[in-house]
C-alpha cells in the first residue's frame, strides 16, 4: 500500500502529497548521485517526479533517457519538462511523440529561457511554438497527457506587471494545464498573495508551491537573482559567516525548509513540489517531518513445519 503523509495541522489532519524535480545528469558520478536519490525518495510515493529540460535544449537526449530508466526501472510517474525555444513544431511535435511512446504521459510544459541567456530578449523559434500556451495546446492535442505549467509568485522578471503574468497564466490553463508549480519563494505570505489573485482572475488549477532546501546559499542568491525570487534579508543573515561550515549550513537549510512547509501546511496547503538539485537527504528529513512514511517492509512469514 502506498504510504500517506498526514500532519495534523491547525485546520484538522490532512494528506500531503509530494513531487520531485530532478536534473539530467552529465557525468558518470552525477549519475550515480542521481541514481541513489532517487532510490531513496522513491519509497515515499511522490505523486510523480519531473526531469528538466537544459536551457536551450541542450539536455533533450539526457533527460529522455533518464525519464525513460525511470519508467523501465522504477514505479515512479516521471513528468518530462519541454520548452518551446531553439526547435520548431515538428522537432518538437518529435520529442512529444517519443515521450508518449516511451510511456510518459505527463509533461512540465515551459515557454525556456531566451537562446542568449535570461536576461537577453524572447524571440520565438521561426516555425516553433510562441508561447508556453501553445505549447500546451500542441501537446494536448498531441496526447491525453497531463500537463504542468510554470508559475511566479513574485513575477516572472520579463512580464510588464504581475497582472500581466497572472493573465499570462490564464492563457497557459485556457489551453489546458492542469496544474501549475511555483518558481521558489521563502515568503510565505507572496505566495498566499498570489494564490488569492489567482484565484481571483477565475483560475482554479492547483497552484503547488515549488520549495528549495538552500543547500548552497550563494548559489541560490545567484540562481534568484536571475529568476525574479527574492532572497530575504532574514535568510541572507542565517547563514552569515557559514560559507567554511558545512555541517550547520545543512542543519540551517533543513530548518528553514521545514519552517517553511510547516507553516504551509498550517495555512492548509496539502501539496509540495520539491527542488531537489538531484540530493535526496534535506528532502527525505522535510518529507518525514510532515509525516510522510516509506512502507514498512513486510514482516518474515513463518513456515509450516
Ligand atoms: P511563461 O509563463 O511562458 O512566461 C514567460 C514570459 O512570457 C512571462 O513574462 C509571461 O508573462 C510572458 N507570457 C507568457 N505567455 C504569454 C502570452 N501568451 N502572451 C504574452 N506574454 C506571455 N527552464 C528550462 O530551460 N528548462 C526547464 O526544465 C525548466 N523548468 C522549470 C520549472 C519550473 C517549475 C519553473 C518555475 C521554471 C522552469 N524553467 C525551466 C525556467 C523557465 O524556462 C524560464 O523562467 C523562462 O524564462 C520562462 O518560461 P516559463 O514557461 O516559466 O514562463
Amino acid at each position: 500500500m502506498a504510504p500517506v503523509g498526514f500532519r495534523l495541522s491547525r485546520q484538522g489532519t490532512c494528506p500531503i502529497k509530494v513531487s520531485f524535480e530532478f536534473f539530467p545528469p552529465k557525468t558518470p558520478e552525477m549519475e550515480a548521485t542521481l541514481w541513489s536519490s532517487i532510490e531513496r525518495l522513491a519509497p515515499l510515493s511522490p505523486q510523480f517526479v519531473s526531469v528538466t529540460y537544459g536551457a536551450g535544449g541542450s539536455t533533450r537526449e539526457r533527460t529522455h533517457a533518464t525519464v525513460a530508466r525511470i519508467i523501465q526501472e522504477t514505479p515512479l510517474k516521471p513528468a518530462a519538462h519541454l520548452t518551446c525555444v531553439a526547435a520548431d513544431r515538428t522537432e518538437i511535435d518529435g520529442v512529444i511523440r517519443s515521450y508518449w511512446e516511451a510511456g510518459v504521459r505527463h509533461i512540465v510544459a515551459l515557454r525556456g529561457d531566451p537562446v542568449e541567456g535570461p536576461g537577453s530578449v524572447y524571440r520565438p523559434h521561426p516555425g516553433g511554438y510562441e508561447q508556453t500556451c501553445d505549447l500546451v495546446a500542441g501537446i494536448k492535442r498531441l496526447g491525453d497527457f497531463e500537463v504542468s505549467v510554470s508559475a511566479y509568485p513574485e513575477k516572472h522578471p520579463e512580464a510588464a506587471s504581475l497582472d500581466a503574468d497572472i493573465d499570462a497564466l490564464k492563457s497557459k490553463v485556457d489551453c489546458g494545464a492542469d496544474r501549475a508549480i511555483t518558481q521558489f519563494f521563502f515568503d510565505n505570505d507572496v505566495y498566499f498573495r498570489y494564490l488569492d489573485r489567482v484565484r481571483a482572475r477565475g483560475i482554479s488549477i492547483p497552484i503547488v508551491p515549488g520549495i528549495l532546501p538552500v543547500q548552497n546559499f550563494r548559489q541560490a542568491a545567484n540562481f534568484a537573482s536571475k529568476t525574479g525570487a527574492s532572497m530575504p534579508d532574514w535568510l541572507a543573515a542565517r547563514f552569515d559567516g557559514l560559507e567554511n561550515d558545512v555541517e550547520t549550513r545543512r542543519l540551517i537549510a533543513a530548518a528553514v525548509a521545514a519552517e517553511q512547509v510547516i507553516d504551509l501546511v498550517d495555512r492548509g496547503i496539502s501539496e509540495f513540489h520539491f527542488y531537489t538539485m538531484n540530493r535526496a537527504d534535506l528532502v527525505y528529513a522535510i518529507c518525514r517531518l510532515l509525516g510522510l512514511r516509506a512502507p514498512a517492509a513486510p514482516e518474515p512469514q513463518m513456515v509450516a513445519a
